[in-house]
């Protein structure tokens, strides 16, 4: 109900004014003082590329919010809350610096994405804002990519489309998420220049059930294919699913199959090896 709402809300304010003030300095005693209600973590869930071994391409960033008394809060639970409260563009932004930071030390040929609210993208300033962050944290621009929904771009103002001509023009990536649950209609693909199309796991999971599955995902894919967009099916889930999904020629893919999403620390795939000293290491006239 409507005091839940307003209950959740306002626990997530002090965690935003506790959390995302965090490491500018030394917290003044009124800060300090606040009542506890945890702190937000980002996931991260990798995406792999459909061909030539399933290797990362990337990483999804996915917000959690770790409740001091409700346990881990997934977004469906406090997004909306945000949304509404006018929290999203504190809470976007600490994320975007988080995953920027964190992409930072992967491989230079893999990505990271970052969820954006249509609040967010209404601001008229935001693309100077995430040029900031990418110059703070030193991400090339490229390694960026950003979320949208059709629904932000339904709204068809004129803002939201010079918002992501400048940030596109940085290099910044922009995908469209959840691509087949909105109003998908082709003229937004051609208006608003696309690097990438999420194909919804809605339609991944009808696959080996119904045979249209098979032909709504191989029509988006032939249709980005023949406009140069990317495609990564969302929620793959089984084996069968992965080489179906390759096959028809999507260009990444994700889902549990490869990895739920995960915090940061248990994000193996991008990290250096171990420096290999001490252990494989052989000196020269040791091998005799
Ligand atoms: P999304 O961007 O479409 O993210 C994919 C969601 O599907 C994630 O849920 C992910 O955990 C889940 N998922 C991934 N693979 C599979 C699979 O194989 N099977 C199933 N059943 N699910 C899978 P999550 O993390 O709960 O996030 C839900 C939504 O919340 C996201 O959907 C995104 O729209 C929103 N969200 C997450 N983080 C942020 C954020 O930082 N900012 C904003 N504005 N929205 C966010
Ligand atoms: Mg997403
Ligand atoms: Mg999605
Ligand atoms: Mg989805």
């Amino acid at each position: 109900g409507r005091n839940a709402r307003d209950i959740l809300k306002n626990e997530l304010r002090e965690v935003l004014a506790k959390g995302t003030a965090s490491s500018a300095g030394p917290r003044s005693d009124a800060i300090a003082n606040r009542p506890d209600f945890g702190s937000l973590e980002v996931y991260y869930q990798t995406v792999h590329r459909a061909e030539g071994g399933y290797s990362a391409s990337g990483a999804e960033a996915l917000v959690r919010w770790r409740h001091s008394q409700r346990g881990l809060l997934t977004p469906a639970s406090f997004i909306p809350v945000a949304e509404e409260g006018g929290l999203i563009d504190a809470l976007g932004f600490w994320v975007l610096r988080e995953a920027c930071r964190a992409a930072c030390k992967w491989p230079d040929d893999t990505f990271v994405a970052v969820n954006v609210s249509p609040a967010q993208l209404r601001r008229p300033n935001f693309a100077e804002e995430v040029f900031a962050v990418l110059e703070e944290s030193g991400l090339p621009p490229s390694r960026l990519e950003l979320e949208l929904t059709e629904s932000s771009l339904i709204e068809d103002n004129s803002d939201v489309y010079s918002v992501l001509k400048s940030l596109r023009s940085r290099g910044i990536q922009i995908s469209l998420d959840d691509f087949g649950t909105g109003f998908s209609c082709l003229s937004h693909l051609m208006r608003f220049d696309i690097d990438r199309i999420k194909i919804d796991r809605s339609f991944v999971s009808l696959l080996g059930t119904k045979a249209n599955g098979a032909a709504i995902i191989g029509a988006i894919v032939a249709l980005s294919r023949n406009l140069g967009i990317s495609t990564t099916a969302e929620g793959v889930e089984t084996e069968y699913q992965r080489d179906f999904l390759a096959a028809l020629g999507c260009t990444d893919l994700q889902g549990y199959f490869f990895s739920k999403p995960v915090p940061l620390r248990e994000l193996d795939c991008f990290r250096e090896p171990e420096s290999a000293a001490g252990s494989l290491t052989i000196a020269p006239d040791a091998v005799a």
